[in-house]
């Protein structure tokens, strides 16, 4: 099973041998191959046509990052924002703000300005990126603007295709100097309890997880992949798994800005696309839908489905839909940068309802709930884990930095897992406040603060409802005061104005009380047997 006389669980893969030193930045790193094969490829954007090969991503960011110094004053640990849909020119904002030593914090485009103003209040950016469409929800902050996309004018905005032309004779990256634990970016998760919080992810963490999830492919040493990106850029999925890790591996990466179902198999089959990475409503319309038929998918090698539990029985009919391809499952979070576990196409045997083995260089612990003492094999306890990708803390926040990442480096993932006999890791469950709604995080303390905002609603809590499409819905228990005549309607609408639309509740339940413990701690899991009990 990997587990050690100490308690520890750890890889059946070989051994992770990073090709660097401990100060290397992220951004040396993504370069380090480019010249063997300058030319190749690097990056498609499925919606405007545009492409770039490996130099010229290099180059670009140089112009880009030097604009940014020399006209913005981004220089080491600034803060700049990127708010906006995936593109080509995604990655290279990132990596420019990073060659900087400066920080990216990403944020999902479809937050409200309320949501966004909390991030901004939390993470101080200098500079904010994002699109024509969204600016309205941005042009408040009194902070700079960059637009991506087409040509654009809106007063007062600059044009990132502007600020690259100006300086098109720049050619050399920025010579800072970084260490490998500085901050590189802040990507927002509300980990086991309480409203999102900044996940502080060093230059070493990357370099390292980019290392821990394509182990597999240098295993098989095949060269010319094509990973479809249509997951969020903004989320540590598209964000590390695939763009950072794949391009630093000398992988080809295509970006896709709108998700279509239809528009996902088109990709396929028009950039010959070998692996697609998916969250678990994907495979469900990959294996149903009859529009797969339409296309040619012969390409593709690997699907690969994470960010939320996807069942045994949908895996494998999957499988069976696509037997060219390895359909494999990974678990993973962005406190951990990348992957914890992924399923393996050379090591067996494996289960399809695992989330495979861990990958090389993460030690695991299955946790008794109840005693904190370490498990064997076979038992069900939270899962903690410990290696180079782990998370630096939470910004601004020591008090639940302490909660998740304890003394011994061990992250406590807030997920109900354990290990089968052949070092399989499944997770079965989950002990944290989260749900996941297709995959994107919905934080119950934050709806709840929403809901007692309301002046008739006295108190409320929120928990997940399982959904065959999404996973998981939000429903909400309320307590209104006593004059209130509020109706189910009344609430969503009330939640509605104020969060993104992945987030709004699907079903309000009026109760008396909410069932708190002596010390007034919220009972969720009492709620939870509640609406399971209900169904
Ligand atoms: P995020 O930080 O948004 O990636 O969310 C991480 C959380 O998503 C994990 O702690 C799990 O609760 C859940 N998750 C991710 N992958 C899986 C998986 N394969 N199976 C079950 N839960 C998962």
């Amino acid at each position: 099973s990997g587990r050690g006389r100490d308690g520890i669980f750890r890889s059946l893969r070989p051994p992770l041998v990073i090709p660097t030193d401990s100060n290397t930045s992220m951004i040396s790193f993504l370069f380090r191959n480019t010249s063997s094969s300058p030319n190749k490829p690097a990056l498609f954007d499925s919606d405007s046509g545009d492409t770039l090969t490996f130099s010229e991503i290099k180059t670009t960011v140089a112009k880009f990052s030097y604009a940014l110094n020399t006209q913005f004053g981004i220089t080491k640990n600034d803060v700049v924002l990127i708010f906006a849909p995936n593109s080509i020119q995604y990655p290279i904002c990132s990596y420019s703000i990073i060659a900087l030593g400066a920080i990216v914090t990403t944020a999902n485009p479809q937050y409200t300005v309320r949501e966004l103003s909390k991030q901004i209040e939390d993470s101080n950016p200098k500079l904010i990126f994002t699109v024509q469409e969204l600016y309205p929800k941005v042009e408040n902050f009194g902070l700079p603007v960059i637009l991506l996309g087409p040509e654009s004018s809106i007063n007062g905005c600059f044009s990132y295709k502007d600020l690259i032309s100006k300086h098109g004779l720049v050619s050399e990256l920025p010579k800072v100097s970084i260490r490998g634990d500085d901050t590189a970016a802040l990507l927002y998760s509300s980990g086991t309890t309480g409203v999102s919080k900044g996940v502080i992810l060093s230059h070493k963490n990357f370099i390292a997880a980019s290392q821990m999830v394509t182990i597999d492919q240098r295993l098989m040493g095949e060269k010319h992949y094509v990973h479809l990106c249509f997951l969020p850029m903004f989320h540590i999925f598209g964000f590390a798994v695939i763009l950072y890790a794949q391009l630093q591996e000398g992988n080809t990466v295509v970006s896709m800005g709108k998700f279509s179902f239809e528009g996902v198999l088109k990709n396929i089959e028009k950039y010959r696309v070998t692996h697609l990475w998916v969250v678990p409503p994907v495979v469900l319309a990959l294996t149903k839908q009859d529009v797969v038929k339409k296309f040619d998918l012969s390409s593709l090698k690997f699907i690969i489905s994470g960010a939320a539990p996807l069942g045994k029985e949908l895996i494998e009919e999957c499988a069976k839909k696509f037997p060219h391809v390895f359909v494999l499952q990974g678990y993973g979070m962005t406190e951990t940068t990348t992957a914890i576990s992924l399923g393996s196409p050379i090591l067996g045997p494996r289960d399809s309802g695992s989330t495979g083995m861990l990958v090389p260089g993460i030690e695991a612990l299955i946790v008794s709930v109840n005693t904190l003492k370490p498990l064997l094999p076979n038992q069900t306890g939270e899962i903690w884990v410990r290696g180079d990708s782990m998370m630096q803390g939470y910004l601004n926040n020591p008090h639940a930095t302490k909660l998740t990442l304890d003394k011994q480096g061990f992250v406590h993932t807030g997920d109900l897992g354990y290990f089968d006999d052949e070092g399989q890791l499944f997770v079965v469950d989950r002990v944290k406040e989260l749900i996941k709604y297709k995959g994107f995080q919905v934080a119950p303390a934050e709806l709840e603060a929403v809901l007692i905002s309301h002046s008739e609603i006295l108190d409320a809590a929120v928990v997940p409802f399982p959904d065959d499409e999404s996973g998981e819905i939000p429903i909400a228990f309320v307590v209104q005061s006593s004059k209130g005549c509020l109706k189910e309607e009344d609430v969503k609408r009330f939640v509605d104005e104020q969060v993104a639309p992945y987030k709004r509740l699907r079903r309000v339940i009026f109760v008396n009380n909410i069932p708190k413990s002596a010390s007034g701690k919220l009972l969720r899991r009492v709620l939870v047997q509640d609406i399971r009990s209900r169904m």
